[in-house]
């Protein structure tokens, strides 16, 4: 068993460093936008990063998309920007359902594009009464003699205003598909969400009467669950990376600070509590890290077989990644308060990820669940 990253891995990694390096003098004006920063994407589509998100045949990095190398990536640019983070993020949450279960003209269209940044992707499955509960969705498809008609709302969906499409999660009759429904379509508008403490490009999506040729399905009709499924094999332990990325940037912060601040004659970091919590945090961080790379490795094999272990390590990892910004908060006293100081932009940032793609509460369930089942 060896524990370092291989060498591809690395490579990865480095090339994600350097493009948060690159953003960073951009991060505070970027984080705050719920709308696109163009300098950042520019900075993400040059580095070739998004390439990551499709397979080879289609202008990807690797003949098939690498979960650990995501997380990789991911861990590198969350720890700079939120929104650097999410922009690249998208492009596989919002373009996955294509490559498992789109046709080649679907394909050919779309994934070269993503790959490029030339658009950006957008995956809507929430709506304002179905969250949790994806199957209490009430967006619908009904057959028409010409094709197909969309009806209904999503919420709080990532990039709607600015993807190109969206990736639809809708009823058929007792089943549930999947649709790719371009964002110029004719009776297609967004609305920007409330702000977040978190700013994110976010919107609620509306489809009134849309008109689709049957070609605009992804998968078979039914298939709908199974491809929000695939998407989350994949990419929910992404999250993990992120959330790890995020904790070590607070700690690289706490570390900082407590190393030059002196208090009752010594740097506060040789105090006996502050001590224990630098300590706590950087275990924290390598339990959640070996557990991240661990299930993303096992996703690469069989992303669906090894949901439970994405789901263990989004878990285990956002709440890390909540609990260790909070100390490192507390350990930098009044400079942790400051509003847009890096620290406090961590904390900030560190709660959505306790949310979204599964919420804590929800995928403890399905842990347990699984657990039962193996006995
Ligand atoms: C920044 C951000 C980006 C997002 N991007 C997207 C996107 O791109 N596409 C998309 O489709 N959606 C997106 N979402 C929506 C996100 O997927 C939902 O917020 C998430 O699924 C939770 O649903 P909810 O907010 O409706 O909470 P609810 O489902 O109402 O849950 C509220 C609380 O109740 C708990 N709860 C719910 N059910 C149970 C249960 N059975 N047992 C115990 N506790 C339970 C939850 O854990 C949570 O704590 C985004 C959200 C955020 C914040």
């Amino acid at each position: 068993m060896n524990f370092d990253l291989e060498p591809k891995y690395k490579t990865i990694k480095n090339a994600a460093l350097d493009l948060a390096r690159q953003i960073e003098p951009m991060a505070i004006e970027a984080d705050g936008l719920s709308f696109v920063h163009d300098g950042v994407l520019n900075a993400l589509k040059h580095s070739g990063l998004s390439r990551l998100m499709v397979p080879a045949q289609y202008g990807g990095t690797f003949e098939a998309i690498d979960p650990l190398a995501i997380c990789v990536a991911r861990e590198a640019m969350m720890a700079t920007s939120s929104h650097l983070d999410s922009l690249f993020a998208l492009q596989g949450i919002g373009s996955f359902a294509i490559t498992v279960a789109g046709s080649d003209e679907q394909r050919n269209q779309w994934l070269p594009k993503i790959a490029e940044v030339d658009v950006l992707g957008a995956l809507a499955l929430t709506e304002q009464e179905a969250g949790s509960d994806l199957k209490a969705i009430s967006t619908e498809i009904s057959t028409t003699d010409g094709g197909l008609l969309l009806n209904g709302s999503k919420a709080y969906i990532s990039n709607a205003g600015a993807s190109a499409y969206f990736i639809v999660l809708a009823k058929e009759d007792a089943e549930y598909s999947t649709i790719l429904v371009p964002a110029d379509s004719d009776g297609v508008s967004t609305k920007p969400t409330p702000e977040l403490i978190a700013p994110h490009i976010l919107g609620d999506v509306y489809f009134d009467n849309v008109c689709l040729p049957e070609s605009a399905r992804l998968g078979a009709r039914g298939e709908g669950l199974k491809n929000a499924l695939a998407t989350l094999g994949v990419f929910r332990v992404s999250v993990a990376g992120a959330a790890v990325g995020l904790a070590q940037a607070a700690l690289d912060e706490a570390v900082r600070h407590t190393s030059t601040r002196v208090q009752f004659g010594r740097p506060l970091a040789r105090l006996g509590p502050v001590a224990q919590m630098l300590a706590d945090c950087w275990t924290e961080i390598e339990m959640a890290r070996l557990i991240t790379y661990r299930a993303a490795q096992m996703a690469c094999d069989n992303p669906s077989a090894s949901l439970n272990h994405s789901s263990m390590a989004k878990l285990a990892a956002s709440e890390m990644a909540s609990r260790v910004v909070d100390r490192c908060v507390q350990m930098m006293g009044r400079w942790g308060l400051e509003h847009q100081s890096k620290i406090e932009r961590l904390y900030r940032q560190a709660r959505p990820m306790r949310i979204y793609e599964g919420s804590s509460e929800v995928l403890r369930l399905g842990i347990a669940k699984q657990l039962l089942l193996e006995r």
